[in-house]
């Protein structure tokens, strides 16, 4: 089928060799790329040489094999600077993905949050992004605000608004829900949020697969994600932080490589970055995360999302011609993630029957039950897009979706 993209989308396939496999007699048809992305060869291919041919700690070593893997990884990190424009190549900290990295804020807030400071929250968050605000706030005595939605799944900006005070110390938001792929306008709620000198951190994991982020332009305090959504391995987690708000925070973990000196007494830390990556981090991981990057830019953000936005509605159009399916999270601000339902049908149901078709769907709540309590449903079925996705497997899908309503009703 024609698209009128920049997208060469069976070039594209060539590049992922799992897309030739069959699941169940079938050519898989991967939709669960919210989850996480597929691997192009060249990401793989990394990994296999980094183990092949220059596999050793970096940092520490005088020889070799360690100032190679030195020279890689932290090529890695100016990759990572220059791809979200941060100033300085020390503002990029890998982790071992957005959790850990929302983890790594969180703890660090514990000794700047008092008893009745305000974290605000909103209702689209990811689980990995309420529960360690609660912790927090259980240690500190700080208070937690949750941004209410619309029915559309639209954070209600006047909400936010009246929730902000002197008390506000931080604001937690994600770019856009994993759940429902709407898009929050985020540089609103970050110009606001430093009306009341509170820091921002953004949970960037569903917004980095589909678009170029400029954490400079944002003006944003901290931006997480994982890079095993946009191509790369799991295990790495890239968090952006502005210079003077990694200063004042603390380390998270203890340990090898973050300390300057160490003694019984008292140890001094690290400077930026090491001051946040103790121990060996994911060093292949870390290289082929950069790879993975440099893939996504050789294809082109714009092009890539432009493309998706194609899928998109084209999917939505066909689902919508479906009797009794009802799409969750409606707005004109989306990425290639639909969230719906059939009548009564238990998304578990259907989820189960495509996958019997070779067809990768998520069903559940997809850690964001929030929202699913909002909407009064136990959960949804999720396809999500990537850019190696055609209209061509969503025609498959909707005909296999159409059969698993027949056999259910
Ligand atoms: C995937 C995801 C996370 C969690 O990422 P991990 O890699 O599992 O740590 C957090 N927030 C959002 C919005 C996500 O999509």
């Amino acid at each position: 089928m024609k698209n009128n993209t920049n997208i060469n989308v069976e070039e594209i396939r060539k590049d992922f060799p799992i897309l030739k496999r069959k699941v169940n007699g079938q050519n898989l048809i991967y939709f669960d790329n919210a989850a996480t992305s597929q691997t192009p060869k060249v990401v793989i291919d990394s990994i296999v040489s980094y183990y092949s041919n220059y596999n050793s700690n970096i940092h520490r070593g005088v020889h070799a094999l360690s100032q190679e893997a030195t020279d890689a990884y932290e090529g890695s990190r100016v990759k990572f600077q220059k791809h979200f424009n941060a100033k300085n190549s020390f503002e990029i900290i890998f982790t071992s993905g957005t959790t850990h990295s929302i983890n790594l804020v969180a703890n660090g807030f514990k000794k700047i949050l008092k008893r009745d400071d305000e974290i605000i929250v909103s209702q689209l968050e990811h689980h990995s992004n309420i529960v360690p605000w609660q912790m927090l706030c259980e240690e500190t005595g700080a208070k937690i605000k949750v941004i209410p939605i619309d029915h559309n799944g639209e954070l209600i900006f006047s909400e936010f608004e009246k929730l902000l005070n002197a008390k506000t110390k931080v604001v937690f938001v994600n770019h856009i829900s994993n759940a429902l792929g709407v898009i929050n306008p985020i540089k609103k709620i970050i110009t606001k949020a430093h009306e009341y000198n509170a820091a921002v951190l953004i949970d960037g994991a569903q917004a980095t697969p589909h678009m170029k982020i400029d954490v400079s332009e944002l003006d944003v305090d901290f931006y997480v994600t994982s890079t095993h959504k946009i191509c790369g391995p799991t295990g790495v987690g890239v968090l952006y932080g502005k210079e003077e708000w990694l200063n004042k925070i603390p380390p998270f973990l203890g340990g090898g490589e973050m300390i300057d000196k160490v003694t019984f007494e008292k140890s001094t830390y690290a400077g930026l970055p090491n001051k946040f990556e103790a121990g060996t981090p994911n060093i292949s991981g870390v290289i082929a995360s950069g790879v993975a990057i440099d893939y996504l830019n050789g294809i082109g953000l714009d092009n890539i999302n432009e493309y998706e936005k194609d899928l998109l509605d084209y999917a939505t159009s066909k689902l919508l011609e479906i009797k009794d399916l009802k799409i969750y999270g409606v707005s004109e601000e989306k990425t290639a993630v639909i969230s719906f339902n059939v009548g009564q049908i238990h998304p578990y149901d259907i989820g189960s029957i495509v996958d019997k078709l070779g067809i990768a769907t998520r069903t559940g709540h997809h850690c964001a039950q929030p929202i699913m309590d909002y909407f009064k449903i136990p959960g949804t079925i999720r396809i999500s897009f990537s850019f190696y996705n055609t209209k061509e497997e969503i025609d498959i899908f909707i005909k296999a979706l159409n059969k698993a309503i027949l056999m259910l009703s």
